[in-house]
């Protein structure tokens, strides 16, 4: 492997989806960019359904070749199940413009395929070196780090990008974090042989489920192309702690044999893989930017799992942060409240208003009500595919005030 140089115009830390996309734009357009992960490749990761506008970033990463032709899992669209009703949006069918399909992904190897994109294309990624400390100076940053023996090192960059997920780099070195506004909820998973045999089930959509009596209880099964699944269930820590079970499998089948669709569904399951659990996911910074540094991903904000939102979110941001660090590398002025931080967070405020509206339950009636006008149905179904910005759409434009009305007009039946 090359040593690491002294300088860099651009360090990213992290190899996440947000670090290699930021990366393969940015080398693209002849800046030079050292990448540092802290972990080896393939490494887990949650996070596995995408939304097709992600495939946008992928396309513009020049990865997208490579993202086709792996064989992922199909996906084109999310159903929905709660004690006996069940609801469907097909992403091809969605009013804004852009791709209308995507994958269902295991992340070790969707990550790595990212990597190894982007190192093919140039740029230099640096495995088990980890960011320790950032000393922002004038018009350059000394960032230090250990590399895999634990030797420390320091180099020098014009701007750092942190994409280091829920690492969360630059938020805990700057003191820029701010506790989310969403409770602390928990979240239970693993893989499984899921041996499904219902034909009515559809492979190439994730299916969540929501418990039949606790409505802010859900599960995601989201399958994978080699007749695995992967099966998590989310909810408040309280009500987790309630069923203490021996092992994390053990608490996850017991949550299954809950909800009876899908204890039906997975009647022949076997859980075969390790368990994981996470807690306290939600996160918020003070600030996406600041002199010479600013936060991709995960590292900015997460709000839940519950929309598949957080990858999308993560390369929506690399795109932009990478195409106006170009401009500014490049000699421009550049406002990155008015570019970056304001337009992001748009987005990010349409998917809130999406993830409030899921546990106050107005947006689980408007999708377990049938008789949605197809032109409403059809601008639900484009946040969901994770066109979360296009202002062209009412509910992107006052997602808040839409989603009341249209709640309301699904509870009274007339919608
Ligand atoms: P990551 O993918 O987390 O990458 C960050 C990288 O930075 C890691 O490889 C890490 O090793 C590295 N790093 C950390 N610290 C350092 C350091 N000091 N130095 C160097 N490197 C470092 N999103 C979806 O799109 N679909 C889903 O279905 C979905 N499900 C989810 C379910 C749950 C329960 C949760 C909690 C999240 C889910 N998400 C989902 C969100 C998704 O996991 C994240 O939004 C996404 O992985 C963020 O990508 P990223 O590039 O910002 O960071």
């Amino acid at each position: 492997m090359n040593s690491v140089p002294s300088h860099a115009d651009v360090l990213i830390i992290g190899a996440g989806p947000s670090g290699s996309i930021a990366s393969a734009i940015l080398h693209s357009k002849g800046h030079s960019v050292v990448v540092m992960e802290k972990q080896t490749f393939p490494r887990f990761s949650i996070g596995e359904s995408l939304l097709p506008h992600c495939m946008e970033f992928v396309e513009e990463a020049g990865m997208l070749e490579a993202v086709n032709n792996y064989g992922f899992q199909f996906k084109n669209g999310a159903a929905f199940r709660k004690a006996g009703k069940y609801g469907f949006f097909d992403f091809r069918e969605k009013f804004s413009e852009g791709p209308g399909t995507t994958f269902q992904v295991e992340r070790g190897t969707f990550d790595k395929l990212l990597a190894d994109e982007a190192e093919k294309q140039g740029v230099a990624i640096f495995y088990e070196y980890t960011i320790t400390a950032v000393e922002f100076k004038e018009e350059q940053a000394l960032v230090s780090y250990t590399d895999a023996a634990g030797n420390e090192s320091t180099i020098t960059t014009k701007f750092v990008l942190d994409a280091s997920g829920f690492g969360r780099v630059l938020p805990r070195l700057l003191d820029l974090e701010r506790p989310s506004d969403f409770p602390v909820r928990k979240s239970i998973f693993t893989h499984i042989d899921d041996h499904i045999s219902d034909e009515n089930y559809d492979r190439n959509k994730i299916l969540v489920t929501v418990h039949p009596e606790e409505d802010d209880i859900w599960f995601w099964l989201i399958p994978f192309s080699d007749g695995r699944c992967s099966l998590g269930v989310v909810a408040r820590e309280d009500q987790i702690n309630s069923r203490k079970e021996d092992t994390i499998e053990k608490h996850i089948q017991r949550f299954v044999d809950e909800a009876p669709e899908l204890k039906a569904l997975l009647a022949k399951a076997e859980y075969n893989y390790p368990a994981r659990e996470i807690i306290g996911y939600s996160a918020d910074v003070t600030s996406l930017y600041g002199k010479n540094f600013a936060l991709l991903g995960n590292a900015g904000e997460f709000l839940d799992p519950v929309f598949s939102s957080g990858v999308t979110i993560a390369m929506r941001s690399a795109s932009m942060a990478a195409n106006i660090l170009h401009r500014q590398l490049s000699g421009d002025d550049v406002d990155w409240e008015t570019e970056y931080s304001v337009p992001l967070k748009k987005g990010v405020n349409t998917f809130r208003t999406f993830v409030e509206s899921w546990y106050d339950c107005r947006l689980q009636d408007v999708i377990f009500y049938k008789d949605k006008k197809k032109e409403v149905s059809d601008m639900i179904c484009s946040i969901l595919a994770g066109y979360a910005w296009d202002e062209k759409n009412p509910y992107v434009k006052e997602p808040n005030r839409r989603m009341n009305v249209l709640a309301e007009i699904c509870r009274m039946g007339i919608a």
